[in-house]
């Protein structure tokens, strides 16, 4: 009789590693040119030798992400970030110096070194240091700066712990280095400082006061900038962070009436009013953007036909703003 040995080639598994092997792991991974999966403080990144073309193709094709939508590249301090720019100007150093490491990326004129790709053959590039120890000792082992776009299949909802990493590419060969889940939870604010004002390309935690305060200069929306050139941030645009059940924001008021078969993420009841799939959220902005794409991912789990999100409570604060921008695109249809 002959024995049971395997015919076909074994089924590859993406990993989560922990620890000092797993930052090992993960060098392994970019030396090869192939992505790895790396926390940081806002959402998980996949990671890539910035500076190799090829590396960086695999991120994109491993996302499906659109090859006109540019990557942040993630450095570890202000000494790597100078290199990969034309001029690193005084608004730059500026910004660096008073959010780095943190959730702010900063878009200046590129340099030779940053392949096309990178930007998606634009003339500016996007640089940010993280505020994770994880992600911090990952680019200080490489030595090199490295992409970093949500670990996630493009337009799917970013990942804010390693198991939602596992969940959106299950059947990858991708090294996750695990860092505990994000304590931010929504994507860095972008801040464009390559032309004439100021302004925030897309919001994030850190909000437009406190970055005039930084620079001592008012610093505009993108949207409100009306001098008709187009938006500078090719991402920014239609839906995205999108469940892949479909979603809608409801008011608070409509909750009493969600049926089973709609699973409800809310922050002002604690349980679901018919017995459905039911994810909770703190009512304060910090709690609130650190839970949402968790709470997003648990309710996409789930055998619901539908996502109701309540709406969240109104009030004038930078988080509330980042994350209606990202509810407005994950409820966004077509
Ligand atoms: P993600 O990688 O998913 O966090 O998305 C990164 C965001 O940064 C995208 O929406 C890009 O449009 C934006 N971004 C990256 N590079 C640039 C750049 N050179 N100019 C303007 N926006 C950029
Ligand atoms: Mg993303």
């Amino acid at each position: 009789m002959g024995s049971k040995r395997a015919s076909r080639t074994p089924r590859v598994m993406s990993r989560i590693l922990s620890g000092p092997e797993a930052i090992a792991a993960g060098i392994a991974e970019l030396t090869a040119h192939r992505p790895v999966a790396f926390p940081t403080e806002t959402v998980y990144g996949l990671g890539a030798d910035a500076l190799n073309e090829e590396a960086v193709h695999a991120v994109f094709s491993l996302k499906g992400r659109p090859s006109t939508n540019p990557l942040i590249v993630h450095v570890s301090g202000i000494e790597m970030a100078q290199p990969l720019v034309e001029e690193w100007t005084e608004r730059a150093d500026a910004i660096a110096r008073a959010h780095w490491p943190g959730p702010v990326t900063i878009v200046l004129k590129k340099s030779g070194c940053v392949p096309g790709i990178v930007c998606a053959g634009g003339e500016t590039v996007a640089i940010r240091c993280p505020a994770h120890p994880v992600a911090l000792a990952l680019i200080e082992a490489f030595g090199r700066p490295i992409v970093g776009p949500s670990a996630n299949p493009s337009g799917w909802i970013s990942p804010t712990t390693p198991e939602h990493v596992l969940a959106g590419f299950p059947e990858k060969d991708l090294v996750i280095i695990d860092g505990g889940a994000c304590r931010a939870g929504i994507e860095s604010t972008v801040l464009d400082l390559a032309s004439g004002a100021p302004r925030v390309l897309r919001p994030g935690v850190v909000g437009r006061d406190l970055l005039s305060n930084t620079l001592g200069v008012d610093v505009e929306h993108a949207s409100l900038v009306e001098d008709g050139s187009p938006l500078r941030s090719p991402g920014l645009l239609g839906a995205h962070y999108q469940p892949r059940t479909p979603c809608r924001l409801v008011k608070s008021s409509d909750l009493a009436s969600a049926p089973s078969a709609a699973a409800v993420i809310a922050w002002s009841i604690s349980s679901h009013p018919s017995g459905g799939v039911f994810a909770g959220l703190p009512g304060d902005p910090e709690g609130y953007a650190s839970g949402l794409y968790s709470a997003m991912h648990r309710a996409d789990a789930g055998p619901c036909g539908e996502i109701w999100i309540e709406h969240p409570p109104a009030g004038d604060n930078a988080i509330w703003d980042a994350v209606l921008e990202r509810l407005a695109r994950a409820t966004k249809s077509g």
